[in-house]
């Protein structure tokens, strides 16, 4: 299999700074398209993944799962991109194809696990898959995904992961007008909620513990907003929504929130902090409560997902970073601290 190198940036254990590293890539495959990568955005998996913080990961370690790029190459048997389309690539490169979730389009299901867009395993040159902190990638066209043209492809990043894993399960849990809709988290993935619980015509309420993130709430679209921290205003929305989408990436008390659901409600945790959440039976059990979760979602759906945020012009908030500034920007990560999702200008790293 022939291969090309190019300039990437990761780690090479879980306590070291990312710094610039040059790994390979597969040269395009029949049904591959190659991609020049503009922007990649920042999730808080990437720092999980970075520091080993769910166990498992290869090193080195390139993280990375918000691409848009264009279109440079195009393997022979690709029928639908072609060289220069704006496209995107998301937190899956491939799966089985065969399963059972895999045929209904729930590739992120798969029954034989899919392959990550870092950290998965790359089947033909038999190494860890390498993300988006990078100037290219090679990806299957089946798991390339077309990003609206209206839409700044900077701020459209975040979709590809922030966007998808909440778009996914307000729509399973059919939310939309006449639903009050609970935000918790407000970072990448809980202002992306927010914008598309919105736009679904639900009442959305923000659920907050950054008193700096109050008076913005209302700017991305809430209704209500509570912030976490204030025993009181906890108190006074006890029993008050119908569903809950929990976002939180660090250790939090999940009965707390749990009560803030009516009978028959239901909360999905998509954050993913690395130690168990403690659940007490009877947050569940007297109101006929739900507690599940949820994984990004199937390419189907994400691109359904990119064409109702192209319609409703919806993208992420963004501070633009180069490159070299990562390792700060997974500190300032860790303190709730940016407005609302990092996004690398790829360009750092060609210069
Ligand atoms: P992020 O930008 O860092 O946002 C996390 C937010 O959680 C913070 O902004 C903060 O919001 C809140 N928070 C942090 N510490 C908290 C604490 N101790 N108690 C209560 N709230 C706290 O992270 P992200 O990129 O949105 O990712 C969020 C989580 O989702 C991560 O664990 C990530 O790995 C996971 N994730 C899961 C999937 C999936 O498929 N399920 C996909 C992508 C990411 P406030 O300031 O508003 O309180
Ligand atoms: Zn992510
Ligand atoms: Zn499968």
């Amino acid at each position: 299999m022939n291969t090309f190198s190019v300039k990437a940036f990761g780690t090479e254990s879980p306590e070291a700074p990312l710094k610039p590293l040059t790994i390979n890539r597969r040269a395009v495959t029949a049904t591959d398209v190659e991609i020049d990568i503009f922007y990649c955005g920042v999730c808080h998996s990437d720092l999980h993944t970075a520091r080993n913080e769910w166990q498992g990961t290869v090193y080195p370690n390139v993280p990375g799962h918000e691409i848009v790029g264009r279109v440079t190459k195009v393997g022979d048997h690709v029928s639908r991109f072609n060289v220069g389309d704006l496209v995107g690539v998301g937190c899956m490169v491939d799966s089985c194809r065969e399963c059972e979730s895999c045929r209904e389009g729930l590739e992120q299901y798969c029954e034989n696990g899919n392959v990550q867009t870092y950290n998965g395993h790359e089947k033909y040159l038999n190494q860890q898959t390498f993300g988006g902190y990078s100037e290219r990638v090679v990806v299957d066209e089946d798991f390339v995904l077309r990003i609206p043209e209206n839409l700044d492809p900077a701020a459209t990043a975040p979709l590809l992961c922030a966007g998808i894993t909440t778009y996914s399960p307000l729509r399973h849990w059919n939310v939309g007008p006449g639903k009050r809709v609970g935000i918790v988290g407000i970072g990448g993935l809980g202002h992306m909620g927010v914008k598309i619980a919105k736009a679904m015509g639900a009442h959305v309420v923000v659920i907050t513990t950054s008193m700096a993130k109050v008076a913005d709430a209302k700017r991305l679209g809430a209704d209500e907003i509570i912030l976490s921290t204030d025993e009181q205003q906890m108190k006074d929305n006890v029993g008050t929504l119908h569903f809950i989408l929990d976002c939180v990436s660090a250790a939090h008390d999940i009965n707390a929130y749990l009560k803030l659901l009516k009978r028959d409600g239901s909360l999905t945790l998509v954050g993913a902090p690395e130690n168990p959440l403690p659940v007490a039976p009877f947050s569940l059990i007297p109101k006929r409560k739900s507690f599940s979760g949820s994984m990004i979602g199937g390419i189907r759906e994400t691109q359904e997902m990119l064409d109702f945020c192209g319609r409703h012009n919806i993208t992420s908030d963004i501070e633009l970073i180069p490159m070299q500034d990562i390792n700060s920007a997974f500190e300032r990560l860790l303190k709730g601290d940016v407005k609302y999702r990092f996004v690398i200008d790829m360009q750092s790293l060609k210069s």
